[in-house]
């Protein structure tokens, strides 16, 4: 099924319909407007970057442990 891209001529909204057929009528979800802009095809154009980047975030403080200093030791608290 081809996916395209359309563009709202009204209030400038992406938006992306499936197409069964050419007479289908096209609307904005938005303002509901049926004059748009056909952008290409969304399948070759740009596929949907989805990277998978984890930002693991292991740069916690670390706690527990007082082995060092300021466990008790040293009396510097
Ligand atoms: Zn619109």
């Amino acid at each position: 099924m081809p996916i395209y891209e359309y563009v709202c001529d009204d209030c400038g909204a992406h938006y992306e319909r499936i197409v069964m057929n050419q007479k289908q009528s096209i609307t904005c979800p938005k303002c509901e407007s049926g004059k748009n802009t056909i952008q290409l095809s969304v399948f070759a154009a740009h596929g949907n970057g989805s990277k998978a980047n984890g930002g693991s975030s292991s740069s916690g403080p670390i706690s527990g442990s007082g082995g060092s200093c300021c466990g008790g030791g040293c009396g510097c608290n």
